[in-house]
Parts: structure tokens; sequence; C-alpha cells
């Protein structure tokens, strides 16, 4: 792919590119945006009846949050969850009509700017009600924000105490439209666990104290524990690029993203030499190494050199394991055992895709696929792909 140059026909005033000129770029992230509307609407399957919004803080995950922000729209996603006024201002940007919520709640002094975008905090302690109430105050006219109930996980949202008094003195609430009461489940991706059944149950009085409000608890992982679980609104983040929820069970969901580098250099190593920082790859017999053009500032690991499951990419048909350390913008791999000319400078190596599957990398790793996803960042070049994408350009 993407070796197609340019092609002018004689004739027409007119230049076709079959597929876009990707050689200059070192290192592309392929966004499936047909997969990621598949994701969507399996989502919709699974959650029965309930809303699914989109989750898509972290820049979506690293998929970008305007274009997937637009994608999910297109495919009936009315209701967003980004983390932040930041990213809840650059999504208001690309989405005009949509309902938005930060989840991280609202930070000290945001409370302007959130109006100025029309977003919505999640709510989590009192200090955040007080602010809320004083920018209701200030436009003259109640605030819609969801109520974000701790029911478990210990981080944000209300605390048994100041549920309490939230439950007892409605006034507390005075000038704020609860638009949605919502907690957050620490286990959902253990099925099993029994701290999920008891946040269920935490959950329910609380959703029933504001029956005019919709109710939201589960992500992800959380729609697969059932119907219980649903409620009016369902928030998935990680399903909809992809992620296999629950460890070890079959993945519902479709790969998205797709990371390539390109190779740079090809290069025989002779026996007994070493390869990298530290030196700790030794060439036990001649052997070559391609050099690619990622390395941890691209968000492959340093981890994945370790002895003991390092990572591989898949280049020329054939996998390659990574030999010695992770430079900040290299990662030379072992190609010794791939046919000679099979490999060239220039062609495109898989670290995560349909090949090298985001669980493998995150165990190899030692982390999840969360953390490798958001970790890509933006020194890939992004290209979309499907008929959403096409539909947009
Ligand atoms: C990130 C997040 C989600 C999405 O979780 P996934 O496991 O990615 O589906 C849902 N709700 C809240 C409050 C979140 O912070």
């Amino acid at each position: 792919m993407g070796h197609d140059a340019p092609m002018n026909l004689p004739g027409l005033d007119m230049t076709i590119s079959p597929s876009p000129d990707l050689s200059p770029y070192r290192a592309i992230l392929t966004v499936d945006l047909d997969a990621l509307v598949a994701n969507y609407a399996r989502s919709r399957e699974l959650a029965g009846g309930a809303e699914v919004s989109g989750v898509v803080k972290a820049d979506a995950y690293g998929h970008g949050l305007a274009q997937v922000g637009r994608a999910l729209a297109s495919a009936g996603c009315k209701t967003f969850f980004v983390a932040d006024v930041t990213e809840g201002a650059t999504l208001r940007a690309a989405l005009p009509g949509v309902v938005i919520y930060t989840s991280s709640g609202l930070t000290p002094g945001a409370g302007a700017e959130m109006r100025t975008h029309d977003l919505r905090p999640c709510l989590g302690n009192l200090a955040e009600v007080e602010a809320w109430r004083r920018e209701a105050e200030h436009a003259g006219s109640a605030l819609p924000a969801a109520l974000h109930f701790d029911t478990g996980l210990n981080r944000l949202g209300f605390d048994d105490r100041e549920a309490s008094r939230v439950l007892a003195d409605r006034s507390l609430l005075a000038g704020i439209d609860v638009a949605l009461v919502m907690s957050h489940l620490a286990c959902a991706d253990e099925p099993g666990h029994a701290l999920n059944a008891r946040q269920l149950e935490r959950f329910k009085p609380i959703r029933a104290a504001f029956p005019s409000a919709r109710a939201s608890l589960a992500n992800t992982a959380g729609i697969l524990l059932g119907p219980d679980y649903h409620f009016d609104l369902v928030r998935p983040g990680y399903g909809l690029y992809g992620g296999a929820p629950v460890e070890g069970q079959p993945n519902p969901f479709r790969l998205v993203a797709k990371a390539e580098a390109r190779v740079l250099h090809i290069r025989e190593v002779a026996a007994g030499e070493s390869s990298g920082y530290g030196a700790t790859w030794t060439a036990d017999r001649s052997q070559r190494l391609a050099v690619l053009s990622v390395g941890y500032a691209d968000g492959y690991f340093r981890a994945l050199a370790s002895a003991n499951g390092a990572g591989r990419v898949y280049i020329g048909g054939h996998y390659a394991p990574v030999a010695g350390r992770v430079s900040m913008d290299l990662l030379t791999v072992d190609v010794s055992d791939i046919p000679e000319g099979r490999v060239r400078r220039g062609d495109l190596a898989e670290l995560v895709g349909p090949h090298v599957s985001l669980d493998e990398v995150a165990n190899r790793a030692g982390t999840i696929g969360y953390e490798v996803l958001t970790s890509l960042g933006e020194r890939y070049k992004r290209l979309y792909t499907g008929a959403v994408a096409t539909a947009e350009s």
C-alpha cells in the first residue's frame, strides 16, 4: 500500500491519487472508521434498548478526537464523554449539536469556559456542585450536569457522606438541571468479581432518588455484565476501538487502528557484534537487522525489548523479534530468518494491527491495551479509511 504515485492522465486536466502517497511518512496510524462504526452498532445490540454514548477522552484513545467524534455521530451517537474542558472544546468545534460530558468533573476555574462550549460536567463533590451553581447564577438559567456517585471505585464521585447530604437536601442542587446520574465500575472486566454486584446494589437507590434523570453505570465491560447494568445509557470506550473487554473471552469488537513503521535501513551484523544501547543483543552468527522508524517516543515501549517476552513486528509476511533496546526514535528487529529480499528499505512493518494484536503487545509490555493505544501519540501520520471517512472528504 501507499506506493502509488499520483498519476497524470493525458488529455485530462486532473490528477488522480488511487491512494494517498504515504512515502514521506515514517510512521502511519491507519484508523478504520468503518470498524469503529461497526463496533458502535455492536455495542447497541449488546446494550439492548439503552442509549450508547461514545467515550472519546484522550484524543479518542489515540485515534483522533474530531474524526472519531464525527464518525460516531454519523452512526447515531448523540452523547459523548471527554475528560475535561480542553478536550470538550475540541469536540464541540467538530460537533455543534451533541451532548458532551466531562468525566473528570469540573476543574477549578473552568466553569466559564465549560459554559462557553456548552459542556456538562460530571459533578462528583459538593465543591463542584457549588461552583456549577454559581455558573448557573451567572447564566441566569439552570445548567445541565451529571451527578457522579462513587459506589466502590473510591476515585471521583460523591462519597457516602456527601451523597447522603445531596439526597437529603435538594436545595444544594438549585440551579442545576440533573440530566444524568452515573457511577463507574471498578472491576467490570472481571465478571465474577463481587464488587460488580455490590456497586450495582449501591447504585439502585441513588438512581431511584432521581426519577426524572437518566442513569448510567456501564463502561464497555459493564455492558457485557448484562441488562441489569445497562440502565438508560451505557458508556463504552475501549470496545469502540476494538479492545477485548474481558481477557480470555471472545472479543465481540473489530480492530480499528493499525500502527506501522518504515524500514530505514537493513544491515548485516557479524557474529559476536552487538546492537543497540547497552549492547544487550549480540549476533550469534552473521545476522540481518532491520532498523525501523519508531521508538519509545512513539509509544513503542522499552519494555517490549525485555528478554522475557520481547515484542515482535510483522513484516514481509513474517514475524521479526525486537533485537536489543528500543531507542527514542528507532527500533531494531531481527530479520535473519526472513528470506532475503522480502524486507526492503522503505517497507512498512506492522507494530500493532491484524497480525500483532493489541493484547499481545500489551501483555508483552506488561500493560493493558488502553495504555498501548493512548501512547501511540501524534507522531504518526493518521490515515482514516472507510465509507464514513470517504463521505467526509
Ligand atoms: C473511560 C471511562 C469509560 C469508558 O471505559 P472503557 O473501559 O474504555 O469502556 C466510561 N466511563 C467513565 C467515567 C470513564 O472514565
